[in-house]
């Protein structure tokens, strides 16, 4: 019976490391990371060409309060162009976009209309060729800015010509826009933050994601094989030795789909499995701070998951055979 105790003794070791693993590099990054200085230039007067990117299939709903939130931001009008780029939605998002750029001759827009649709970083790869701007900046139809200044505050740190990327904080889902207290707490938040003040994030947030165009096109653009293509793309960049970073001062509000949650969630997490395995094979070439991040991030998306699922085999395992377990108790009570 000892392989029975064995079992029990290994399927507790495996939950441990599951839960473990991700408390601890939470409470090393607490303490040790987030409250570093950043060690960026930032110029809240630096105000480059920005040229902001918005993808769409079927956003009919949603498109024309997204513009009208893109054009209350207080960046200079003259510095954006607004790139709309539709995957021949058949809602009518285009047209909803021709009306909305009718009745707001001041902001400069255009709209890219793809005969079909190829998915998302195809449509950006698309876009990108069109901007003009130092700045790009991709932002979901289905997501808010918390305030008037994010596109200002995330663009500042382009200043600094080690910033290659810049990524929004998340601000709890559902609980307000007035809420960044509340963000500074959230595990993630505190995550990618003191990755970000370390070196760099591996996880960008399509809600806001903003490159310098010339590193964009060094690594050519968006791939269309991984869905996490904002990560990746910003983990290529911080490959090359640049700051990809999460910053404290531009917030987004991510807006969970009210139906089909879960499977949305799964979509999410095959998405960032499928980043973190193409970016296996680069880890040797990062510089040393973000070389530890990848691996731990590696092991939390890529094993982690797994060590749970066999801790429960396990234990199932014993459950489905009760006589095994009655008599590893007797014999782990005789030891
Ligand atoms: P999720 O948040 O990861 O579930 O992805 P969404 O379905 O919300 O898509 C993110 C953004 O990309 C939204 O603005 C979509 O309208 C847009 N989008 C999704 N698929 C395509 C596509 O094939 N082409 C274009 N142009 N946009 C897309
Ligand atoms: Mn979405």
């Amino acid at each position: 019976m000892v392989e029975v105790g064995l079992l029990m003794t290994i399927a507790l070791i495996l939950a441990l490391l599951h839960f473990g693993v991700p408390l601890s590099y939470y409470y090393y990054l607490k303490k040790w990371w987030l409250s570093k200085p950043w060690n960026i230039r930032r110029d809240p007067g630096y105000k480059p060409k920005v040229s902001i990117i918005v993808p769409t299939y079927n956003e009919a709903g949603l498109i024309e309060s997204k513009l009208d939130d893109l054009a209350k931001q207080d960046y200079p009008r003259e510095l954006v162009e607004v790139i709309v780029v539709d995957s021949a939605s058949t809602d009518g998002t285009p047209e909803k976009v021709e009306e909305w750029a009718r009745r707001n001759p001041d902001v400069k827009l255009a709209l890219i209309r793809e005969p079909t649709r190829r998915g998302k970083a195809h449509a950006l790869n698309n876009a990108l060729k069109y901007a003009t701007g130092d700045i790009v900046v991709i932002t979901d139809v289905d997501t808010t800015w918390s305030s008037n200044d994010t596109l200002s505050n995330a663009v500042l740190w382009f200043n600094d010509l080690s910033v290659g990327a810049v990524t929004c904080l998340k601000l709890p889902a559902g609980k307000g826009i007035m809420r960044v207290e509340e963000g500074y707490r959230e595990f993630y938040n505190v995550v990618r933050l003191a990755e970000s003040k370390k070196h760099s994030t591996p996880v960008f947030h399509g809600e806001l994601a903003a490159f310098r165009r010339s590193l964009l096109e060094k690594v050519g653009g968006f791939p269309t094989n991984i869905g996490a293509d904002d990560s990746h793309t910003a983990t290529k960049i911080a490959l090359m030795g640049y700051r990809v970073i999460a910053v404290d001062n531009a917030w987004c509000v991510e807006n969970v789909p009210r139906s089909r949650y879960h499977t949305w969630r799964i979509r999410r997490a095959q998405h960032l499995i499928q980043h973190f395995m193409a970016i296996l094979k680069h880890l040797w070439r990062a510089p040393r701070e973000l070389r530890e991040t990848l691996l731990v991030e590696v092991y939390l998306h890529l094993l982690n998951p797994w060590i749970l699922v066999i801790a429960v085999a396990i234990l199932l395992y014993l459950a489905l055979n009760p006589s095994i377990v009655a008599i590893a108790l007797i014999a782990l009570g005789a030891t």
